[in-house]
């Protein structure tokens, strides 16, 4: 290797810094009009070879971080970071005889500099702009759970406990005082100055909030990424309560944010760093353009290991449940609340799924666990649901066959528990109502009604 050619050779640094560009970002600033279409944005295909089109088919998903053209079947203009976009765009080709042209033309833009291996730096000063940092980010784990329950745990009590909703928890979900104590729900802060001081206090104790969902490093306006001085600590700010979710250990792994969204979305979001929703990006000033986040990690999706309240007070974090409580079966359902409510009226473990979708880490976990037994109790739109065209929810309908199949596979016996639509939709509204599901045998179709307590 000859001096020229290590001269060629762009570092690392200043690729990573180049493909973490958002690429919404990079295509309004080549000129292009995105379009909203679902989690996705539309635009005409930046391939200038593409020839004409009559609708913007190509496709940026911010939340994989991807584009693609669609058009006419497609001309094969498709890319997963910035500077292949440019690429695209500028040479109607992503062949790497134009990467490192494509590389200087995009750090142009940016007046972002460009460090090759051998200490050389191209840079153009005449601008300087902070681009949006993609929001794929499954690079970054999170800390190991013992630390995010440490973190979680000191947070949370820092946290307020608003009256508002320490009622709507007494009187909707019918929580005691000790129950909600034990539970350890907790108001999000009421203002940024609350959130700053929490965050201070948490810093001066000691605690390092590197790469724990839901906390990340904001840059301060005019600030100088390259200054450390210049980051600071944020946390995001919507919604109005947490919920903690806990591992199999009892730690409290994430926190689940409760949106107080009565418009039938979100009700429920994960307190994470990860802003994969472009809603999110485009209304927070947290993710605005003018703004780099570092340190945070995405929350993943998690499920709640539930016991009732009362065990819960004595379960020293970081202890197998196994020592404290029958483990031979649990009861699966979705959503935090429902879960808490379906132990404490049970007294059963209860494995709470961040969605009917999410049950991937189900089987692995039961096994780990040594579980005999998993009675299903998802909501009752999965079997009726009379404003579906096919009179139920065939998605959730679907995860739950798949569900039922891994079990059967996995030699773990499967129950369903089902109860009627009119007594709540939810196990958590059934039981509220004083009505007790009826479990259903997979294999014989056997049905009987629960009685409590329950013996598997
Ligand atoms: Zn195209």
């Amino acid at each position: 290797m000859n001096m020229n050619d290590t001269a060629n050779f762009i570092s690392k640094e200043t690729i990573n810094m180049l493909s973490n560009i958002s690429l919404d970002d990079v295509a309004e600033r080549l000129g292009h009009t995105l379009r909203r279409s679902g989690n996705n944005y539309a635009l005409f295909c930046p391939n200038p070879n593409h020839g004409f089109e009559k609708t913007p088919d190509t496709m940026i998903s911010l939340s994989k971080g991807l584009f693609k053209c669609f058009g006419g079947g497609g001309c094969g203009c498709r890319g997963n970071n910035a500077i292949s976009f440019y690429s695209w765009h500028t040479y109607g080709s992503a062949e790497k005889e134009y990467f490192k042209d494509s590389v200087i033309g995009l750090a142009e833009i940016y007046g972002i500099p460009v460090k090759f291996e051998n200490g050389k730096v191209i840079k153009n000063d005449s601008v300087q702009i902070v681009p949006k940092q993609r929001a794929v980010m499954d690079e970054v784990p999170a800390q190991p759970d013992e630390i995010c329950n440490k973190v979680y745990r000191r947070y949370l009590s820092l946290c307020p406990l608003l009256e508002d909703h320490v009622k709507e928890w007494r009187k909707r979900r019918k929580y005691s005082d000790s129950e909600i104590q034990a539970f350890g729900l907790r108001s999000v802060p009421t203002s940024v100055e609350q959130a700053n001081q929490i965050v201070r206090t948490l810093l001066e104790e000691g605690y390092n909030l590197d790469r724990i969902p839901g906390f990340s490093k904001a840059l301060k306006v005019n600030g100088d990424p390259a200054n450390e001085d210049d980051w600071y600590w944020i946390i995001g700010m919507q919604g109005k309560y947490y919920l903690p979710v806990r591992n199999e250990l009892g730690l409290i792994v994430r926190l689940r944010v409760a949106t107080g969204r009565t418009d039938g979305k979100a009700k429920y979001v994960w307190f994470s760093s990860d802003p994969t929703s472009p809603d999110e990006i485009k209304n927070s000033t947290v993710y605005s353009r003018d703004r780099l986040r570092i340190g945070g990690a995405p929350s993943g999706a998690v499920i709640n290991v539930t016991v009732p309240s009362k065990l819960l007070k004595l379960w020293k974090p970081g202890d197998e449940l196994s020592h404290y409580f029958d483990t031979s079966v649990a009861i699966v359902t979705e959503g935090e609340h429902k879960s808490t409510i379906t132990a404490n009226y049970t007294n059963q473990l209860v494995f709470g799924l961040p969605g009917a979708g999410n049950y991937q880490d189900l089987i692995p976990l039961a096994k780990r666990m040594q579980i005999k037994k998993l009675a299903i109790a998802i909501d009752t739109d999965a079997f009726v649901d009379k404003t579906k065209k096919q009179g139920k929810n065939v998605i959730v309908f679907q995860h739950l066959q798949n569900m039922v199949t891994l079990c059967i596979k996995e030699d773990i016996e499967v129950v369903l528990w089902c109860w009627n639509p009119e007594d709540g939709k939810g196990l958590d509204d059934s039981l509220l109502n004083g009505v007790l599901p009826i479990e259903i045998d997979i294999l014989t179709d056997d049905r009987k009604v629960i009685s409590l307590p329950y013996i598997g």
